[in-house]
């Protein structure tokens, strides 16, 4: 640390994000990828868009915005697209958290929201998952502040119908609810549907997962007008041209093959129907997932020692050296070949 260092990036632990090493070829099952590559038409749009870049990108997202405006069937001015969604949970910690309007959030959850908490320096009130890792909206009921929600959530998997977060909108309209559906395309329930009804619902998305797009970066929020004008503020207080050129070449035309993206999760939520049928067998526990990963616990080895002999195998997963969840490896789904690889290592290990 410099002796520059302000006295909130003294204490400042940042987020760790999953390795992506380039020592060797790794089966990637440790950052919740797509294992689907962009399709020809996505690769030609962003080579297209290459040509331009001596221009700034468009700030508003024009075209962009309004196609997903269209496939999420909201209006363009309830929607704004992000640097990832990362970008837009951190435009959200912004606009609205405070000192005296804390971030609430489960104590096994996406790991950005306690990291933005600190360096927004804003109060952190962590409400504990139940026993069986299950979130239940009654724990969050009475709670000041603002409340983010992985829906389905992660590392866990485990998603919640919409009714439940409506429960929770209805019990204070005061009280500003964020939904984090960065993998809501595998199953879960969206919240967006709700945005006209409920106006302290903001949702996150994210092209990541889904949609093949990770490496683009383009997330969104959607909610109403007002919400949306509250972080579009925020982005050009610190990044108008959030969104280059490229990725929304890129992600324009993903939304040309919605198709495309939705058997692709149809295809993974297969394997992982039948990678947790494997694992079960072969005496693991796995959390019933609504997402493109599996959260599971071995039989007699510990999350970390599964987690190291698998990548001396050449298959890396995601290990979490955390209270409560330090047996479990979080798995995602890949192509079915490199789940049967997967399951091939497993095997050699845990017998
Ligand atoms: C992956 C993930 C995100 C962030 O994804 P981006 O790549 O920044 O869009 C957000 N929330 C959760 C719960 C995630 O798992």
């Amino acid at each position: 640390m410099s002796r520059f260092a302000n006295r909130r990036l003294q204490t400042l632990t940042p987020y760790v994000p999953g390795e992506q090493p380039r020592d060797r070829r790794y089966i990637k099952l440790n950052t919740n990828e797509s294992p689907y590559p962009p399709t020809a038409a996505v690769a030609k749009a962003a080579a297209e868009a290459a040509a331009g870049l001596q221009l700034y990108c468009d700030p508003e997202c024009t075209a962009l915005t309004a196609k997903l405006a269209e496939v999420l069937g909201v209006a363009p001015t309830q929607v704004l697209c992000g640097n990832g969604s990362d970008e837009s949970l951190n435009f959200a910690f912004m606009a609205f958290c405070d000192a005296s309007t804390p971030a609430v959030f489960a104590d096994i959850t996406y790991g950005f929201y306690s990291v933005f908490a600190e360096l927004h320096g804003v109060g952190a009130d962590i409400v504990p998952l139940r026993e069986d890792f299950s979130l239940s909206v009654d724990d969050y009921i009475g709670k000041k502040g603002t409340i983010f929600i992985a829906n389905p959530n992660a590392p866990t998997g485990l998603a919640l119908p919409r009714s439940e977060i409506e429960r929770l909108l209805v019990s204070d309209p005061t009280r500003l609810v964020v939904i984090d559906e960065a993998y809501v395309d595998f199953g879960g329930e969206s919240c967006i549907p709700l945005i006209d009804r409920y106006e302290n619902l903001l949702v996150v998305g994210t092209f990541s997962k889904s949609r093949s797009l990770a490496g683009g970066r383009l997330g969104f929020a959607v909610g109403n007008e007002a919400l949306i004008a509250d972080l579009r503020t925020i982005k050009y207080s610190t990044n108008p041209y959030n969104i280059n050129s490229l990725t929304a070449a890129a992600g324009l035309a993903t939304l040309g093959e919605e198709e495309v993206s939705r058997a692709r999760c149809r295809e993974i939520m297969a394997t992982r129907a039948w990678t947790t049928e494997q694992l079960q067998a072969l005496g693991f526990t796995v959390l019933p997932s609504s997402t493109n990963f599996l959260f599971a616990k071995a039989p007699r080895i510990g999350g970390g020692e599964l987690y190291l002999a698998l990548k001396e195998k050449g298959i890396l997963v995601r290990h979490f050296n955390k209270e409560r969840i330090s047996d479990f490896v979080r798995i995602t789904i890949g192509t079915r070949e490199q789940m049967e690889r997967f399951l091939f290592a497993v095997k050699e290990i845990v017998s």
